[in-house]
């Protein structure tokens, strides 16, 4: 149940952190103390970049470093956008001396005061990630070594220059970098801190927070009275001081606001401009006094500047249409490389697997799944139909596509086209598909006892005729089992006559000299029933999907993962009287008082009219709850007096998991009387598909 507070606490912190850095850059209290100004920007503001740092390292972590390049890319994206932004300003102000100096800030200060923080990030994460293959211990370690050197090039400076070949080290160091401050020295420390992801309970962290602020107080003044320091962005204490601050607000983070998010990275690439914009207008108008002499009325009209740009811009900025509105099925990308894996790895070293991804993949969407298997290296792929087959190609699928289904003749041209491979469904077609005088790839169906589609592999001059027919380029043989999921005696027999005959017409078809090519005979119940086999291919359908069609057993049971989940939303709730009826036909009525919640998906999304009557369930809250009454063509009843507190809006789970509790597809299907396979396919077109894919530990 999901009753926690709404306590984004570190993105909340962000938007704290970005006070911090336009304080750092505007010196609020400059015009009233010295002192004051030095300890807010030179000491406290410290904590921002610090904090950044911790945070993407905690959520690299959390990911396991998966998204790594996704984060590296979007930050290169951000930097390009960054770097334009700020040309103007750097060709006015003739900040670059040539091309070369230009691309030297671009790789190691950022060209513009406040961007060093993008290629300090992007080099210390590609640091920490390698430096984490070393364990934790040796990492941490080797990362405040780092650290230390960076500290000697900035606060410590002139105590740690006393000894000249520090000195001389520095001055190469500083040929490269402007600070310390920097990718090398400062961020992976921080990165790894964050990884690391360390909490004490809130009394523990609260406290040290308070003493290592004092500590790096007393540090930074003792420094300053020394007049050592070349820079002020890092203390020795700052470390400790971060720990923490990040542990306090771990204690409180239990949910996200990327809102907050998006809102202050804005306000941190823009404020550098919002200050120009309030200095040059507050020099036009005549405001000197007001807006840049007194620096806490130009700290706060940077601030206001900043936060209202980035807002409007967060509002110019088209919305996503959320795939998530209404009812939609989610597709577990990473599930379905795993099933691929695993699959592959049941199969013998000389078969492929051949993803069969026809009905849309089974209703997971054929071109995510088709994209997804390609990048896991599969490159045959089998669909129902022509149109199916031109799809895949549209979208990019290369390799081998077999089209099971029948093509009528007058399309041979398009297969051509889109260098598709068809079916031979039987004598007749072979004749017509060849008659069409264009060169096209197919692989001959033979009937093993489906009495489906294929040529009777009794009839064995109807094979040699196909093999003499012109135009038609034969790379396969395959042919269909029936039985395959039958693990009783007779339809194991069954199975044994097909695959008997299967391999007896191949033998017979290599010593008259017709050769099969690529040969397949197991799909999914194949591989699970079957003991290997030695073909070219296996046809996987619904194993790839994680499901069995029904929930009878299999002998070889292979770990799979379910991909798809089907999920929808609370309209309402109501509450009805002992006695009152509800729904079409008032199909439902309620023997005590009872809550009803309507949920956001109907029969025209697939599922069946009469589901609550064979004993249909949904997960609400991580709880089973009973559909009742009819379901409509747009909406279902669901009995939730146990649950008072939902709400409209909450999430239903009509397959999937959801907190504990999980409904597999193959518990529907019972309930329908029917296989998984026709339960997914049907699902509605209306149900928007989102794919995400959770890295997770194999
Ligand atoms: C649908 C189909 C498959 C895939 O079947 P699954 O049981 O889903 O693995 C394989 N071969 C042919 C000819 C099919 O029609």
């Amino acid at each position: 149940m999901k009753i926690e507070k709404n306590t984004a606490a570190l993105d909340l912190f962000r938007l704290a952190a970005m006070v911090l850095v336009i304080i750092n850059h505007t010196s609020p209290l400059a015009s009233y103390s010295t002192v004051w100004d030095f300890w807010l920007t030179r000491i406290l503001a410290r904590i921002a970049v610090p904090f950044f740092l911790m945070t993407s390292g905690y959520f690299l972590v959390k990911n396991n470093w998966h998204s790594l390049g996704h984060f590296i890319k979007k930050l290169c994206l951000l930097y390009g956008l960054s770097v334009l932004l700020y040309l103007p300003l750097n060709l006015y102000n003739k900040h670059f001396t040539g091309p070369v100096d230009f691309l030297h800030q671009l790789l190691t200060d950022g060209t513009f005061y406040h961007l060093w923080y993008f290629p300090a990030v992007i080099l210390g994460a590609i640091l920490a990630r390698q430096l984490s293959r070393l364990g934790p211990r040796l990492s941490l370690l080797l990362a405040v070594l780092l650290y230390l050197v960076g500290l000697g090039g900035d606060s410590y400076y002139g105590l740690v220059t006393q000894s000249l070949p520090l000195k001389t080290m520095y001055h190469g160091i500083f040929l490269v970098f402007d600070y310390t401050r920097n990718g090398l020295f400062l961020a992976p420390l921080f990165l790894l801190l964050g990884a690391v992801g360390r909490h004490w309970n809130r009394r523990i962290s609260a406290f040290g927070l308070c003493i290592s602020l004092l500590a790096m107080s007393a540090e930074a003044f003792w420094l300053r009275s020394l007049g050592v320091q070349r820079h002020s962005a890092m203390y020795l204490t700052l470390p400790l001081c971060m720990m923490f601050l990040f542990s306090l607000l771990l204690n409180s983070n239990r949910s996200e606001a990327p809102e907050l998010r998006r809102l202050s990275t804005l306000v941190y690439i823009l404020h550098p401009w919002c200050i120009i914009l309030v200095r040059g207008s507050a020099s036009f108008l005549g405001w000197e006094h007001l807006f840049i002499q007194n620096s806490l009325l130009h700290f706060f009209a940077v601030l206001l500047l900043s936060l209202g740009l980035s807002r409007l811009l967060l509002a110019l900025r088209p919305l996503p249409q959320h795939p998530s509105n209404r009812a939609w099925r989610e597709v577990d990308l990473e599930a379905l490389a795993h099933n691929a894996r695993i699959l592959r790895r049941a199969l013998p070293p000389e078969s492929r697997l051949m993803a069969v991804v026809k009905a849309d993949a089974y209703g997971h969407g054929a071109i995510p799944v088709a994209r997804c298997l390609q990048k896991a290296d599969i490159h045959a792929f089998a669909v129902a139909c022509l149109t199916e087959g031109i799809a895949l190609r549209r979208a990019g699928i290369r390799g081998l596509i077999l089209i099971l289904g029948y093509t009528p003749p007058a399309a041979v041209p398009l297969l051509a086209r889109w260098r598709l491979t068809q079916a031979v469904v039987d004598l007749d077609h072979a004749k017509a598909l060849s008659a069409c005088g264009c060169r096209i790839h197919v692989h001959l169906a033979l009937d093993t006892g489906m009495h489906r589609l294929g040529l009777p592999v009794e009839d064995k001059e109807a094979i040699s005729t196909v093999y003499a027919l012109p135009h038609l380029v034969i790379d396969g043989v395959f042919s269909h089992l029936c039985m395959a999921d039958n693990t009783a005696e007779e339809g194991q027999h069954y199975t044994q006559n097909q695959l008997t005959a299967f391999y007896d017409t191949i033998d017979w078809m290599r010593t008259v000299g017709l050769d099969p090519g690529h040969i397949h005979i197991q799909a999914s119940y194949g591989i699970w029933n079957l003991p290997p086999q030695h073909c070219s291919y296996a046809r996987a359908g619904i194993a790839l999907y994680g499901i069995y069609s029904d929930t009878a057993t299999v002998h070889r049971p292979l770990e799979l993962q379910p991909v798809l989940s089907l999920r929808a939303r609370v309209a309402t709730v109501r509450t009805l009287h002992a006695g009152e009826c509800a729904g079409y036909g008032l199909a439902f009525q309620a023997f005590r008082q009872t809550r009803l919640a309507i949920i956001t998906i109907g029969y025209a999304d697939g599922l069946p009219r009469d589901l609550p009557q064979r004993g249909g369930e949904v997960l609400l809250h991580g709880r089973r709850c009973p559909m009742v009454g009819k379901i409509c063509m747009d909406q279902l009843l669901v009995d939730v007096t146990e649950l008072p507190k939902l709400q409209p809006g909450d999430i239903a789970t009509i397959i999937g998991r959801d907190g504990c509790c999980e409904i597999r597809a193959e518990e529907l299907a019972e309930h329908c009387e029917t296989i998984t396979n026709e339960l997914l396919s049907r699902l509605g077109n209306r149900l928007t598909l989102s794919t995400y894919s959770l890295p997770r530990n194999h």
